[in-house]
């Protein structure tokens, strides 16, 4: 008899966005003639760039060239993209070396994978409100998982405790669904933490091409200390549009170490790459020259279009809010808008307000945490002429 892995019988039931489709489906069908105009989206919706595009389609020429063919990619990705990322990295003053450079498909799969090099016995600490995707995988293998508390009081950039001890820790930044950023003081404190209890960092820099603003690091690596106790996610995927195409990247320090039962240091690069080369095959030609395209110049140049784009929305977002004397956090340093609910309304009773009024589609902040009720995120994802329309509707309905 095939037994289950029980601790998936520990997992909440993801029932957000199911939940947020079914009341837009029951709107429409009962108001067919209402223009429904979805700011809950964590999705890109630009096209891909030019040059991102054109390399693609080098990549795949080549492939079906005998002379330029190629078979099984390097599991830890190619040397090219790896001088890209490194050569990325430098121009915002991080040095990183190529050897530490782990090309995948996606930070997600990266974040997700992560736990299998760490001990069941760990603590795991995530900040609520969280991007769910920590939790439920160390749910899924059995971790104990403890939570720091951002709210309206610590502008949601949770602090560590000193009483608390935790051995794994989650970090966002610029933060999904809060939009919240840290500054260098405040990751200064974190690395300081997990320095004194051996812990690790696992940091999440999917939005690190939002931050405008050069105070605001926009890799841990870019705080004293973190190379000894951080690993770092990133993706392509809210930087250059790559959701569809796939392309992540994860850095893992050569000093980085985990221990044995024995207290014993193992390096933790090494651990990884183990179980890389086992589970992992790499990501496909094409696919990598066009990520390498991207930290071009030109390829620089057109993102930050793309980029500029959404957080013009963020803006328009952000200014409304402010006119209307409603409480956020981001829209500067990110594409989320986390807002708190006018009139003591919950993030549901908000949702539906909204979508019954104005037709404007956002996401419930409980759905992220207990420190979410209250709180609605909106995105600047959608289109300009569409947020426009929806900043218009929110303003007659709220003024
Ligand atoms: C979108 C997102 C990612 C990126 O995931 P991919 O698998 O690379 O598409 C990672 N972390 C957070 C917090 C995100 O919102």
């Amino acid at each position: 008899m095939a037994k289950m892995n029980e601790n998936f019988l520990n997992l909440k039931e993801s029932y957000l966005f199911a939940e947020v489709a079914k009341r837009v489906k029951e709107f429409s069908a009962q108001n067919p003639d209402k223009k429904i105009i979805r700011l809950g989206i964590g999705d890109v919706t630009l096209p891909l760039v030019p040059v991102v595009v054109d390399a693609m389609k080098k990549g795949a020429d080549e492939l079906g060239v005998k002379e330029t063919f190629k078979g099984y990619p390097e599991y830890e990705g190619y040397a090219f993209l790896h001088k890209a990322i490194a050569d990325y990295y430098k121009s915002f003053g991080v040095e990183i070396g190529t050897d530490e450079i782990f090309v995948s498909d996606g930070a997600k799969s990266d974040v997700g994978n992560i736990v299998d090099v760490f001990g069941i016995d760990n603590t795991v600490l995530v900040t609520d409100p969280v991007y769910p995707v920590y939790v439920d995988t160390n749910i899924m293998s059995g971790r104990k998982i403890i939570y720091a508390d951002s709210n309206e009081e610590n502008g949601f950039a949770a602090m560590p405790d000193k009483n608390i001890k935790a051995d794994m820790i989650y970090l966002c930044s610029p933060n999904n669904p809060t939009g919240s950023v840290y500054t260098k003081q405040q990751l200064k404190e974190w690395v300081d933490y997990a320095l004194e209890n051996k812990a690790v960092i696992l940091f999440d820099a999917a939005y690190e091409a939002y931050v405008s603003d050069s105070e605001i690091p926009r890799s841990i690596f870019a705080i004293e200390g973190a190379r000894k106790c951080a690993v770092e996610f990133c993706s392509l995927s809210k930087t250059a549009g790559f959701t569809g195409t796939r392309c992540g990247y994860t850095i893992i320090p050569n000093e980085l170490e985990v221990y044995d039962s024995n207290g014993n240091p193992v390096s933790l690069k090494k651990l990884w790459y183990r179980r890389q080369s086992s589970k992992f095959n790499g990501v496909s030609y094409p696919v990598q020259c066009a990520a390498a395209a991207v930290f071009t110049p030109q390829g620089q140049e057109q993102i930050k279009q793309n980029i500029a784009y959404y957080m013009k929305n963020a803006k328009l977002i952000a200014e409304t809010l402010t006119e209307l004397g409603i409480k956020f956090t981001g829209g500067i340093n990110s594409p989320y808008i986390w807002l708190k609910c006018p009139n003591g309304m919950g993030s549901w009773e908000f949702f539906d307000y909204l979508l019954k009024n104005i037709q404007v589609v956002g996401t419930p902040g409980e759905g992220f945490g207990k420190n979410g009720k209250g709180w609605f995120r909106l995105t600047a994802f959608g289109d300009y002429e569409n947020t426009v329309t929806a900043m218009k509707r929110l303003k007659e309905l709220m003024k």
